[in-house]
């Protein structure tokens, strides 16, 4: 299919503004850009732009794509790997119908649930973003996710590792069937009584292990970090994208810095906005789980990683109930609103850091970049806030293919 996208503002993820241009798209990539000959547009659909701003689409760099819409503990444990598929089928529309063109997984409760419906995806079988499918969180017993009850035979949500053999091999039955990332709780979290998200719960070796067998495999690693020496300890294993970071110390923000050019970081800054602002808990629990405290500290952490000039990405742990998946975007802003940003940068790092964390080529409009495509009614540079709003969002395009326009049918 052959697609005109004429008169609309074109953002390109990466400058400072705007600018007037023509967009044509054929065989899933843009393939022109600017004042573009009639002759080479013949045949093309054409998408009316005036009014709007043709921005790369978003991509969530940490989703939760197989969450059912959790109601009791356990519940994510308890779903069976059939309806765990179909929910995460629902949501990636949802994430694509919200605008994402890439979403990063972070964690599937089920080996094989984000792989398929990659794969279907792929196919052209069922609609969806680029989807770099992840395993289950791999754990140390005890860890984050290990919801083990011991006088249970209950399954958990999580690939349960101790020891430096066990890590190696979580790594490579998720290769042998097929994910494209590897995630690690290498710390606890304050959303369970233990542990904290200061403990650092898996070991060095453990993480080498993790490190060393994902590299050999070229899978990169998403770790879940809130204590200052899960950071450290993921990044000396290679690991790309470091979650969370709340309490990082200074030789973490150093070693991040160091590390700038190779690693990314999503602040998740939406997960305590939420908590705060969305959530069923009282006062006294949110107290409990120390959400103000450690939501300072997250703000500090990513502000200093902001004028360090270490690449964020927006995912918020998206997919809770009081922050249910296709509210993903309201992230943009929270980066303006919490993190410093301008509203050039959140949008930056909503676009072409996402894309460049999936090396897909995608997350920018460019000549020869991956079709994948959002036309916004405004202008989102002036009020990033649009993007939460998705009849703003006129056309979504994913890898050459109108998955929204005006007058196509849903
Ligand atoms: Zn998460």
């Amino acid at each position: 299919m052959k697609l005109l996208i004429a008169g609309a503002k074109v953002w390109d993820g990466l400058a400072d503004a705007a600018f007037a241009a023509d967009v044509l798209i054929e065989h899933g990539a843009i393939v022109a850009l600017g004042t573009i000959p009639a002759g080479w547009c013949e045949g093309a659909r054409r998408i009316d732009g005036a009014g709007a701003t043709l921005i790369p689409g978003m991509v969530d760099a940490h989703g939760h794509l197989s969450f059912p819409v959790v109601t009791y503990a356990y519940q994510i444990e308890d779903t069976p790997p059939e309806e765990t598929v179909l929910i995460t089928m629902h949501n990636v529309r949802t994430l694509l119908d919200a605008g994402f063109t890439g979403v990063v997984g972070a964690g599937s409760p089920k080996l094989r649930s984000e792989v398929v419906i990659r794969n279907e995806i792929e196919a052209g079988r069922i609609p969806g973003p680029r989807l770099m499918a992840s395993t289950p969180t791999l754990t140390a017993t005890g860890g984050l996710n290990d919801t083990t009850q011991f006088h249970q035979g209950r399954d958990v949500a999580a690939m349960v590792v101790d020891g430096p053999e066990a890590c190696r091999r979580a790594v490579r039955i998720g290769y042998r069937e097929g994910v494209d990332i590897v995630k690690v709780n290498v710390s606890g979290d304050d959303f369970f009584p233990r542990p904290s998200g200061r403990t650092t719960t898996l070991a060095e070796d453990e993480m080498q292990a993790i490190g060393e067998a994902a590299a050999a495999l070229g899978l990169p690693i998403s770790a879940h970090a809130r204590s200052a020496e899960s950071i450290k300890r993921a990044l000396r294993a290679g690991a790309t994208l470091i979650n969370h970071a709340d309490f990082a110390d200074q030789e973490a923000l150093d070693m991040l810095e160091a590390a700038r050019d190779r690693v990314f970081v999503a602040p998740t800054i939406g997960y305590y906005h939420s908590l705060l602002h969305d959530s069923p808990f009282d006062r006294a629990t949110l107290d409990r789980m120390g959400v103000e405290a450690a939501m300072a500290a997250n703000i500090e952490t990513h502000g200093a990683l902001r004028r360090r000039g270490v690449r964020a990405v927006i995912g918020g742990d998206y997919g809770l109930a009081w922050q249910p998946n296709g509210t993903n975007a309201r992230d943009v802003e929270h980066f303006v609103t919490y993190l410093g940003y301008s509203p050039r940068e959140a949008l930056t790092a909503a676009t072409l850091h996402g894309g460049d964390l999936m090396g897909q080529g995608a997350g920018r409009i460019a000549e020869g970049a991956p079709a994948d495509l959002l036309l916004v009614e405004g202008d989102p540079l002036a009020d990033p806030g649009l993007l939460a709003q998705h009849d703003r969002l006129l056309a979504i395009v994913r890898g050459g293919l109108l998955h929204k326009a005006p007058g196509l049918a849903a």
